[in-house]
């Protein structure tokens, strides 16, 4: 037994020997002619804290992550493909400030300029640069003033890992320049036109392998696979989980607020330089990762206003339909409800409110509802007014409601209504759209005086165009107004919501634009 025992140890042994003798020629094979490089890839991450109800997502969680990556492969960047700055709750009190914060502490590497990030205008946007220990890129945004990179960034950046080298650059939406707020003195080029031209560039100096960070559609992003010769697009804005290929190169888009981490290694030719071959993973960032201690800084800076965010303040028995392409062209059952909690509140004939002023751009879903939900719907803290009109005047504020329906996509004026019903055709002149009109079941009398609850910014700053109401007697002064976000909270507190459209406005035309290309 003894001899048998020390017979089989030795063949174990001699078994394990072998093993271990072959094991390291067929690793070592691999570094020895290729580079292993992980792009880790987040985009549209508008809070640092977890969503959905804590589930998903959080940057003290990609930390956690990030770190244990980088130990298993050293040569790791860590890619943000853009739009972090707006819109968010948190970014109404600090413009994009605590997203900054929260990036430095989660060791991001680059990011790209998404469309959000000019929300608050260039020279904000050039102060979060500035306060970034990451680096921006964005090779198609251009100064006007210099003819260079928007916030002094260079065109492409090169990063070199045991001897290969790998050249970075961005590349944002054209349309930007009109979906937000970037100014006369920023320039948007062609992201095809730019990447053609910087690939050329970046290849004429020996590199090989270049990445493109975007935040682009899927359609442009194939478009600069095809015309430009990248290797990967990092990519973003849809807010879709989506892996596309195009011109032989990968395109990799998450769905937004950090939900998954996307691992993407690139194995890279030491002889050559260029890219051999390509794996991937898409990693669920969820309860089960823990956080890192070091993003406790971030939470405590941050966690008054965080947790009075996620405070539970009601529930929704359905969707709340908050997509800013639908309010600001038909009737919403969140319009609906907001309309109404006006006219209840201020005990008034009839309640509007603008449809641009409703937020969130989203479908809130059946459930919960907490502070976070009801200030992401009403962000503007516009003050609930009543006013008196004549049913002459309201007639002349609902054709003005409806007076740019057919000619421009979304409409922030578009009127959301309680106490009134009416029907209208986008196809005819404006000023004489409104076919019929309404009040809680009569119809309109012109020289009647109705009371009319809407917000200060329509009702007393005459916003969105309605300055009919500028002279309008004024009932509740603002001064005295309750914020348009507690009204709304104060219904939902009450009771368990459960708004539907009910048909109070009819529109004839179907000349509408259904989805919101503007994430
Ligand atoms: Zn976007």
């Amino acid at each position: 037994m003894t001899i048998d025992r020390a017979v089989r140890r030795r063949f174990a042994l001699a078994v394990f020997f072998i093993f271990v003798a072959l094991l390291p020629l067929s690793a070592q094979q691999k570094p020895d002619c290729t580079v292993r490089v992980t792009l880790l890839q987040v985009n549209d991450v508008y809070q640092f804290a977890p969503v959905d109800q804590g589930t998903r997502g959080g940057l003290a969680r990609l930390l956690t992550m990030k770190k244990a990556i980088q130990k298993e492969s050293p040569n790791t960047l860590f890619l943000l493909s853009g739009d972090t700055i707006s819109p968010s709750v948190e970014s109404i009190t600090y413009k994009g400030a605590q997203m900054i914060d929260a990036w430095n502490t989660a060791q991001l590497d680059y990011s790209t300029l998404g469309n959000h990030e000019f929300d608050f205008g260039p020279d904000v946007l050039r102060q979060r640069m500035q306060e970034s220990k990451f680096k921006w890129l964005a090779a198609n945004v251009i100064d006007k003033k210099t003819g260079k990179p928007f916030g002094d960034t260079p065109a492409y950046a090169v990063r070199e890992f045991d001897g290969v080298r790998v050249a970075i650059f961005g590349l944002t939406l054209e349309e930007t320049r009109v979906t937000s707020r970037p100014g006369p003195d920023v320039d948007f080029l062609n992201p095809c036109d730019t990447a053609r031209k910087l690939v050329a560039e970046i290849h004429a100096t020996g590199i090989k392998t270049v990445v493109a960070l975007t935040h682009l559609s899927m359609g442009e992003d194939k478009q600069v696979a095809r015309c430009s010769g990248v290797d990967v697009i990092i990519g973003g804005h849809e807010h879709t989980l989506l892996e596309s290929s195009s011109g032989g190169a990968p395109i990799f888009k998450m769905t937004a607020d950090a939900r998954e981490l996307g691992q993407i290694d690139l194995n890279i030719s030491k002889d050559t330089g260029a890219v051999e071959s390509i794996d991937w993973k898409i990693i669920p960032v969820n309860e089960r990762v823990p956080e890192d201690p070091q993003f406790a800084a971030v939470n405590r800076k941050y966690g008054a206003l965080l947790k009075e965010l996620a405070r539970v303040v009601g529930r929704t028995g359905v969707d709340l339909d908050a997509r800013s392409a639908v309010g600001r062209n038909q009737e919403t059952n969140v319009g609906d409800l907001i309309a109404d909690a006006f006219r209840f509140s201020t005990r008034s004939d009839v309640g509007l409110m603008n449809g641009g002023s409703i937020r969130a751009d989203e479908i809130i879903k059946a459930g919960l509802l907490t502070r976070r939900d009801i200030l992401s719907i009403l962000p503007f803290k516009n003050k609930v007014i009543k006013v008196e009109v004549t049913g002459a005047t309201l007639r002349q504020v609902l054709e003005h409601g409806v007076a740019r329906s057919a000619e421009d996509a979304e409409p922030g004026r578009f009127p959301q209504v309680s106490g009134i019903r009416f029907t209208f055709d986008g196809r005819r002149p404006a000023g004489s759209r409104i076919i019929d009109l309404s009040i809680n079941g009569r119809p309109l009398d012109e020289k009647k005086i109705y009371t009319l609850a809407t917000s200060d910014y329509v009702g007393i700053d005459g916003g969105d165009g309605y300055a009919m109401l500028k002279a309008a007697r004024v009932l509740i002064p603002r001064e005295r107004a309750q914020f348009d976000s507690d009204v709304l909270q104060a219904v939902v507190v009450k009771r368990v919501v459960a708004p539907k459209t009910d048909g109070r406005i009819k529109r004839l035309d179907q000349n509408q634009k259904q989805e919101n290309d503007c994430k």
